[in-house]
């Protein structure tokens, strides 16, 4: 931690140093209008994270101010999240609606203060006053109305008798600041929707801008971190705990930068459409950025949190390459799970000097790998291949099966190709091969050579397993909309043929395909009678841009 930190645990530092706080409270104040990304990761990795590096506490508040768009589902979605990755939000999780009561309280102290008042402008209206960035803006006629015509129509809005958008509450402070933000923001507004916890109660609800500061001041927060787009809402913040006085302890706002991601779209509102419109099967689809998705597709916590260690904490915002992220769940995988072997699109090899059959021993991890573990490979006369690891013409440089080149069967024996058997349409359906008994693995004499050696299972013996295999989601590094969804980014081979280990020994719910990539027993559609394996991530970065 010390050999690299960051700009905010500098500020912590300070912080406590200075003695400006008893604890360092921070929290991670998601808005449950949808499942949390890996750009959510990153924000639960540095409020945990920090609480945890400072003996402090984080809490986990649901920022539930929009009735409209919220629901108990992303609830469950923020929680387990968090959960999974590890982290102990402090108490109960919080909710900004538990608070109404007291922000309500705080808005009518404003008003007896004269720095609150209800302004009956319609949204048009307001950003015509709010000027430009050259312009001052003007003041409405309705900011003169006195505290008890303020408090009355308060009331009133809260009671349900007015429409939407009929009036609004704002902050009284100056209407030429240099912040456009400053230019009296607005505090409350009327909405008649049915809010998924406080039902029909309120018919106004808190903006943003005062919600979140006072939230954050009613907890204890001290370090109140969020992302830069909310640098220019950091004086409003300041303005309503300071003018209402609220100073033990008074939370400050620090900015970091948002993460972004290419190859992926990381807006709720975007991601909410894909599920909507059936792009694809849900938030927790594997190609999703989500971390329902992440972890779905066969992402380890460990591989994530190490992510956003390694992009670090930054003040300007840039976008990561998605092979950053892939990198490390391969770094991660590759010294846990077990080597198996799958086939994709088998081709059937007779091997015809073979006779009966034999159970091989294979280790399940390669040697730089410091785990044990083995299983019995069985081996007979009727094996299958990949079909393309058999080239009847083989272009330069292809080291695998040929009419004129031999190859290992991992963890077997040399087979060479005999005769090449063909349907009528001249497609290949089968090979017939021999195998040179004096080659098998860790004892071979037979002294010949060979280029590859290749993945294979037994004809009798292998298990039909459903693979899906996904690839980026969108075509383009930054994608717009829509028309950039890659429309090959998921491939389902239903006949992939595995080794039987993989299913009676189940020695990890993750394995390696060797030579294909990492994959996942996925969680909720496998069983042991109709295997399905996600594809996590190939062996190499070799997707080509
Ligand atoms: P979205 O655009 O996906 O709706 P949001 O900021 O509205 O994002 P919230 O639920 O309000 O989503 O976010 C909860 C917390 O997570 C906030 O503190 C927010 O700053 C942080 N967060 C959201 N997206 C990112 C991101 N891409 N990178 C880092 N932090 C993020
Ligand atoms: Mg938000
Ligand atoms: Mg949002």
């Amino acid at each position: 931690m010390n050999e690299s930190k960051d700009f905010l645990r500098t500020i912590v530092e300070e912080d406590i140093k200075a003695h400006k706080y008893n604890e360092v409270v921070t929290r991670f104040p998601p808005e449950p209008n949808g499942f949390p990304h890996i750009g959510h990761a990153k924000s639960i990795a540095i409020n945990f994270g920090i609480a945890r590096d400072y003996n402090g506490h984080c809490n986990l508040r649901m920022d539930d101010t929009n009735p409209t768009t919220e629901d108990t589902r992303y609830v469950e979605a923020l929680k387990d999240a968090v959960e999974w990755l590890g982290f102990k939000w402090e108490g109960n999780v919080r909710y900004t609606s538990d608070y109404f009561p007291e922000l309500y309280e705080y808005a009518k102290q404003l008003i007896k203060m004269g720095k609150a008042y209800v302004d009956s402008l319609s949204e048009e209206e307001i950003r015509e006053y709010r000027g430009t960035v050259t312009e001052p803006g003007r003041r409405s006629v309705y900011a003169e109305r006195s505290v008890e015509e303020n408090l009355d129509l308060l009331e009133r809005m809260k009671n349900g008798e007015f429409k939407d958008g009929e009036h609004v509450l704002r902050a009284k402070i100056d209407m030429s600041a240099a912040n456009m933000k400053m230019r009296d923001p607005l505090l409350y507004r009327i909405r008649h929707a049915h809010h998924y916890r406080t039902g029909d109660a309120w018919n106004i609800y808190p903006m943003y801008d005062f919600g979140h500061c006072l939230s954050d001041y009613i907890e204890g927060v001290s370090h109140s971190i969020c992302t830069l787009e909310f640098e220019n809402n950091r004086d409003i913040y300041d303005w309503v705990l300071d003018t209402l006085g609220l100073t033990s302890p008074r939370p400050y706002q620090h900015e970091f930068a948002r993460l972004g991601i290419n190859y992926t779209v990381m807006s709720k509102r975007k991601l909410l459409e894909l599920v909507n419109e059936n792009y694809v099967s849900g938030w927790d689809d594997p190609r999703m950025p989500t971390i329902a998705g992440l972890r779905r597709r066969g992402y380890t916590p460990e591989s994530i949190l190490n992510f956003c260690h390694q992009i670090g904490i930054a003040k300007a915002n840039s976008m990561v390459d998605v092979a950053q992220l892939e990198f490390c769940i391969r770094d991660d995988l590759n010294t846990k799970v077990p080597r198996v072997m799958c086939v994709l699109d088998p081709l059937k090899v007779t091997i015809e000097n073979y006779e009966g059959s034999e159970e091989l021993d294979a280790s399940y991890y390669p040697e730089d790998v410091p785990k044990e573990g083995s299983r019995k490979l069985p081996f007979s006369r009727e094996i299958f291949i990949e079909r393309d690891d058999f080239s009847e013409n083989p272009p330069a440089g292809f080291y695998r099966l040929t009419p004129e080149q031999s190859v290992r069967l991992k963890h077997a024996y040399i087979i060479s190709c005999k005769e090449v058997i063909k349907d009528a349409e001249g497609n290949i359906t089968e090979i017939i091969a021999t195998y040179h008994p004096d080659s098998k693995s860790g004892s071979d004499t037979s002294g010949i050579k060979v280029k590859s050696a290749i993945q294979w299972v037994d004809a009798h013996r292998a298990k039909t397993a459903e693979v899906r295999l996904y690839d980026r989601l969108y075509t383009c590094e930054a994608p717009e909309g829509l028309e950039d969804l890659n429309p090959d980014s998921l491939k389902v081979i239903k006949n992939a043929l595995v080794e039987p280990a993989l299913i009676t020994e189940k020695p990890d719910v993750r394995f390696q395909f060797e030579r294909q990539g990492y994959f996942y027993a996925d969680p909720v559609d496998y069983t042991d009678e109709a295997p399905v394996f996600n594809k996590i991530v190939g062996l190499k970065d070799s997707w080509n841009k």
